[in-house]
């Protein structure tokens, strides 16, 4: 069964949820408050993605997020936001989200998210792959999905995985944001580009040097990005 956790104090949003989820042949497991998140995570390890609502009674989403992330990389996260958290999407995607979707959305985007993220975090059979990635100080072992840099690992999470394995498999190669958002989010994203950017600005600041002054991950003007080891 493919679970998933929504996280939504509003009655009638997490319901609307977890009946659209249902329908689409997802577990839906509930919580109202980010305790009740946390402890229905830690009893389930088998949930692949997380749906989080960020106005909460007890604690706000980017916190319900940190907390998740301190344990687990592998599971999806997707925010909830209200139109008028613009900075907040920004900040919850650096603390560990992999995409967001803003209040009021419909079934459709909803599940268009949520199955491309399921997809990625390796809910569905992935492809047999037993090879190691080696680029500049980078080794990229794609049975296991981890990253080494000059031997030390670098915690990714499921997205931030795929990129690199876009990236290493393409090197030298100027990649453009739609053809990044489309290879790592699904051919049937339609999120914004900015969700780009902003992992990127992340994934920098965890395989960069100097995340400001990138020596790996260099920006194409206008177009995208390219990998350089
Ligand atoms: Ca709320």
């Amino acid at each position: 069964m493919k679970k998933i956790l929504t996280l939504e104090d509003e009655s009638s949003i997490r319901s609307f949820v977890v009946i659209n989820l249902k329908r689409a042949g997802y577990e839906v497991l509930e919580a109202a408050t980010g305790k009740e998140a946390l402890e229905i995570l830690h009893d389930n390890p088998d949930i692949k993605v997380a749906l989080l609502d960020i106005m909460l009674p007890d604690m706000d989403g980017f916190e319900v997020c940190r907390a998740i992330r301190a344990t687990n990389t592998g599971i999806g996260i997707i925010m909830l936001t209200a139109r008028t958290q613009e900075m907040d999407k920004i900040t919850g995607l650096m603390t560990g989200a992999d995409d967001y979707v803003t209040k009021p959305f419909s079934p459709a985007e909803l599940l268009a998210r949520v199955d491309a993220l399921y997809r990625r975090t390796g809910g569905a059979s992935a492809p047999a792959d037993d090879g190691v990635i080696k680029r500049g100080p980078f080794s990229l072992n794609t049975r296991n999905r981890t990253l080494e840099k000059n031997g030390e690992r670098i915690r990714l999470t499921q997205i931030e995985y795929t990129i690199m394995k876009l990236f290493m498999e393409n090197p030298g190669k100027a990649l453009s944001r739609e053809e990044i958002l489309s290879q790592v989010w699904g051919k049937d994203y339609f999120g914004e580009l900015k969700v780009v950017d902003v992992n990127m600005r992340r994934l920098r600041i965890k395989i960069e040097e100097d995340s400001t002054n990138p020596e790996y991950i260099t920006t194409v003007w206008g177009y995208g990005y390219k990998w350089g080891a």
